[in-house]
């Protein structure tokens, strides 16, 4: 059976309030029975938030993720939060290599690889994001770009623990922006990363691991995305700050 994985990106929104009212809302739909049983949900929020919500949350329903952690195990780094700090609020996943840090914070490719480590160490799962720009689409490298992402983030990581990542194909261009991969370019990508993963380790994990579409997926195209063969769901960032948007795309499969 496919795996299927909603997992929302929050950002830097939401104070504790409009934190805790967006929660409750997806968990009163959990409890109606709105979220299909096969359907992994994940939350991506503010490290502020991971404690709070993590008691409103069954947490066997919807699991809880940070969005990003810190590339060193513990010390005199001010203003860090450790995977192992991360761990103790009963989060279970990370967010790693979106674009807005790899632009905005000068994250290479090595810093995530170590934080993805750091995250493994600790027993949580890293939903690990790379994607092209539109110069690198457009020059038509944007394979390539993503390949060596793909490579340099993941490929040192043992044939055990590389289940226990999430990969999210993210095209830069598409980001917030309001424009979409179409479902034929993101199962190209999608296809592409899950060959990489079968050279690198072999078929069944492949086959074993969610890749996620992300990049301004909504209640309209999310249907047309997810029915691509190797499209596991989605990482939702605007869309997944409004309930209803979000239970419609949790209900697209
Ligand atoms: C994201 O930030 O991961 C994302 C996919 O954002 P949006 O859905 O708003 O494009």
């Amino acid at each position: 059976m496919k795996i299927k994985m909603i997992a929302a990106n929050w950002k830097m929104n939401t104070d504790l309030h409009q934190a805790q009212e967006l929660a409750e809302n997806i968990n009163n739909g959990v409890n109606k029975g709105m979220l299909p049983e096969n359907v992994n949900v994940v939350l991506g929020v503010p490290y502020t938030h991971l404690y709070m919500l993590s008691s409103v949350f069954n947490l066997d329903k919807v699991s809880l993720a940070a969005q990003n952690c810190a590339a060193y195990e513990k010390g005199a780094y001010t203003g860090e939060v450790s995977a192992e700090m991360i761990k103790s609020t009963g989060a279970k996943y990370v967010i790693l290599g979106h674009s807005e840090r790899r632009t905005y914070f000068n994250e290479t490719d090595d810093i995530i690889a170590k934080k993805i480590d750091i995250c493994i160490k600790n027993d949580l799962k890293p939903i690990f994001c790379c994607g092209e720009t539109l110069e690198e689409r457009e020059s038509g490298q944007y394979k390539e770009v993503i390949k060596n992402q793909v490579k340099n983030a993941l490929f040192h990581i043992d044939k055990k623990d590389i289940l226990n990542i999430v990969i999210a194909y993210e095209p830069v261009w598409a980001i917030g922006t309001g424009l979409t991969a179409t479902p034929e370019q993101a199962q190209e990508i999608h296809e592409y990363i899950r060959q990489l993963i079968a050279e690198a380790y072999n078929n069944e994990t492949a086959n074993s691991m969610p890749i996620l579409y992300g990049g301004s997926c909504n209640p309209t195209n999310a249907e047309s995305l997810f029915a691509q063969k190797d499209i596991n769901g989605g990482l939702i960032g605007g869309a997944s700050l409004k309930h209803d948007d979000f239970f419609k795309i949790m209900n697209s499969f």
